[in-house]
Parts: C-alpha cells; sequence; structure tokens
C-alpha cells in the first residue's frame, strides 16, 4: 500500500529526506515550504565523513557537490601569532546555498512553495494536516523539518521555544586576495576563517561570548581591534574587515527536547534539536536524521509508529551528544587554549 508522507519544510534536512524516500515505489511525497522561493545566504557548512556517508545512504553522490575539501586548520596564539596547533578534519566545506539547491534538484518537482500547514491532527489511521492555502490533506507520516522555529514541534508537542546558548557570532565574506590555502583560527577559539568556493573566498566568523546581543552595536572594523596585534596569516583577515564587508550578526539559539516523536508525527534537523555551530555539525547531524528515517520508512512491513519511535530512539542520543559537545564547546570560546581541544571533537 502507498505511504503517503508530508515533509514540512525545504530546507537542508527536509529536502535529504525527500531524496532518500524518492527511489521508494511504495511513497508519495508532497513537501510544503513557507518560503514563496527558494533563496537562501549562502554561508559555510562544514560536513564530515560521517556526513557525506549519510548523503549516501540518501541515494546522492556528495562528489558531486561544488565544495572544497575541509583543509587543515593552523590554530594561531592570538598574542604572538605563532602557530600552537593543527587541527585535521575530514570532510569537505559548501556553502548552504549551494548544498540546499543541489539537495533541490531532483525533488525540486515534489515541493510546494508559499505553503505552511496551519492545523495538524493525528487520528492514530492518519494525520490531517490543514494548509495556509486553503487545501487540507491525509498523510500516514509527517516530519516536521522546519527548523529552529519548529512550528510542528510548536503544535505537536507545545515547545520548546529555542533558549540562547551563550555566544553571538558574526560572519562575513572576502575575496581571498592573498591566496590562502588553510583555513586558520585563533587558539582561544573567537576569530577563524575557511576558504571557499575553489580558494577565491574567506569565510570568517567572529564568535562573541557573553550576553545576548553582545557587542551587536560593533562595526567590523571596531571588532578588529581586538585583533590588531595579529600577523600573519590571519592579519589578511583584519585587514580585510576593516573595509566593513557586509556582516551577518546573530545570537547563537539551541534547542534541547526530548520528544521528536510520537505516533505518526516526527520532528527531525533543527525542529528537534538545533545547536550552536561551534563544531560545525548541525547540518550534518539534520542529514543523518534523514539518512536513518528514510531507511526505516522504507523499510517492508515495519508500522508507522515503530518506524518513527525507533529513529527517535536511534538519532536523538547521538544527536544530542553532538549538541550537548557544541554547546559546552561555545562556553569555553574566548579560553586561551579553547581551540585546540575543540577540533579533538569534530569528528564526533
Ligand atoms: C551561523 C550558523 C553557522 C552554521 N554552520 C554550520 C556548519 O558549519 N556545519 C553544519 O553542519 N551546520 C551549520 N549550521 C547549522 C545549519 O545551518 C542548520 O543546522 C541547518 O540548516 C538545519 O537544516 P534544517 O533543514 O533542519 O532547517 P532549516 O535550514 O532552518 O530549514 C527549515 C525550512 O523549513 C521552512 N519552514 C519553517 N517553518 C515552516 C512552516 N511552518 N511551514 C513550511 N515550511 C516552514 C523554512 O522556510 C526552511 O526552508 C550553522 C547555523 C548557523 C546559524
Amino acid at each position: 500500500m502507498t505511504r503517503r508522507v508530508l515533509i514540512i519544510g525545504a530546507g537542508l534536512t527536509g529536502l535529504a529526506l525527500a531524496n532518500g524516500l524518492r527511489c521508494a515505489d511504495d511513497i508519495e511525497i508532497t513537501v510544503v515550504e513557507q518560503a514563496p522561493v527558494i533563496t537562501e545566504a549562502g554561508w559555510a557548512i562544514s560536513l564530515t565523513d560521517r556526513h557525506l556517508d549519510a548523503l549516501r545512504q540518501l541515494g546522492l553522490a556528495p562528489q558531486e557537490l561544488t565544495a572544497d575539501r575541509l583543509a587543515r586548520t593552523i590554530m594561531y596564539d592570538p598574542n604572538t601569532s605563532v602557530p600552537v596547533g593543527i587541527a585535521a578534519m575530514d570532510g569537505v566545506v559548501t556553502t548552504r546555498s549551494e548544498l540546499q539547491l543541489w539537495l533541490w534538484e531532483p525533488v525540486g518537482e515534489l515541493v510546494r512553495t508559499g505553503i505552511a500547514p496551519v492545523s495538524i491532527t493525528d487520528n492514530g489511521a492518519c494525520v490531517e494536516v490543514g494548509f495556509s492555502d486553503g487545501t487540507a490533506g491525509e498523510f500516514d507520516v509527517v516530519v516536521g523539518a522546519d527548523g529552529i522555529n519548529s512550528w510542528t514541534r510548536r503544535s505537536v508537542f507545545g515547545g520548546p521555544d529555542p533558549a540562547y546558548a551563550g555566544s553571538a557570532v558574526v560572519r562575513f565574506q572576502v575575496p581571498n586576495a592573498a591566496g590562502l590555502h588553510l583555513a586558520g583560527m585563533t587558539s582561544d577559539g573567537r576569530l577563524s576563517l575557511f576558504v571557499l568556493n575553489r580558494g577565491t573566498v574567506l569565510h570568517g566568523v567572529v564568535f562573541l561570548p557573553g550576553e545576548p546581543d553582545n557587542r551587536s552595536d560593533c562595526t567590523l572594523t571596531e571588532l578588529a581591534e581586538d585583533y590588531a596585534d595579529l600577523s600573519g596569516p590571519l592579519a589578511g583577515l583584519i585587514k580585510a574587515m576593516r573595509t566593513e564587508p557586509v556582516g551577518f550578526y546573530a545570537n547563537i539559539n539551541q534547542v534541547v527536547t526530548d520528544d521528536w516523536a510520537v505516533g505518526r508525527i516526527a520532528l527531525a534537523g533543527d525542529a528537534a534539536h538545533a545547536m550552536s555551530p561551534r563544531l560545525g555539525q548541525g547540518a550534518g547531524v539534520g542529514l543523518q536524521d534523514a539518512a536513518l528515517l528514510s531507511e526505516l520508512l522504507t523499510l517492508p512491513d515495519l508500522p508507522v509508529q515503530s518506524a518513527l519511535a525507533g529513529y527517535a530512539g536511534i538519532r536523538r542520543p547521538a544527536a544530542q551528544l553532538v549538541q550537548q559537545r557544541s554547546h559546552a564547546a561555545t562556553l569555553r570560546i574566548g579560553h586561551p587554549g579553547s581551540a585546540l581541544e575543540l577540533h579533538t571533537q569534530a569528528n564526533l
């Protein structure tokens, strides 16, 4: 019998799940996305080898994704500029828009854009969902992949709301004028750069640990003053900050919940476990959710409720471990040497 699956949200997790399910003959997929058009900002996303394995499980070929190999990261003492550590991470770094469009391509025709759910009821035999365009549908499975502020989480589980995780972050991109080929970071973990877009772009990240909105009134030039004495490869980034490239400031929030699945409804990705980007794992953990969900939902003879309960039981401890480590690492930002321990944890 055909299994009708509704995915709420065409972000990275929702699209990944649609990719995983699309090859099964007996699955009918609907994806609803509130945004009228997919126009995601292109910030850096790192994917470790485990996350790339999840893409393979979803039937995708990650070698076809436009991405740079995640280079070794040199860590510099912020006072002396001397290299004090080298972290090797296995994986790739790409942009969120690149990854989203790549995931979109095989399944875009399944996505109804500009539509959000307005009601949801699991009556045991199916889930009845009403949509913002006045239509309604019945589904055997509903997966809320609707991000950190998940409507599904609020409507089905009553929360929780996202909570501040201890730091803000500013991101910006500048041309790689000096031809840097290795990522870099201050050993206190506050300032870092990735090399992106086939070596042409530097992606800069400044973490601002402290209270919410910490230094939100500062320009990049003012933030650069903290590192005015840096020399060596990171000095180029400081110089670029003084040109005031467009910077995106955000408080870092997380969602911690044990309520991942009930009956025929489950949460996945940021909806279930939004986490600090400190360890660069959030997107990849969502891809791992999608891979397991897709495996379990396509197993013959496994009832939906058992598949979703199994998914939650297997994925939740793993995702929450990464989330706890990301949070702990966030709380250590700014302490001398905190970045040196960072990368020993990065390949969870
Ligand atoms: C600054 C920063 C840096 C990051 N860096 C990394 C990194 O290096 N590596 C990494 O792995 N992760 C990183 N992440 C995390 C990563 O971006 C997220 O974990 C990932 O995008 C989550 O994907 P998602 O599909 O679960 O949610 P989202 O990408 O948020 O997608 C949710 C989708 O659902 C849609 N939606 C929302 N509500 C509704 C509704 N009611 N109805 C229909 N549609 C709805 C939204 O429009 C959106 O398209 C970072 C995050 C931040 C903030």
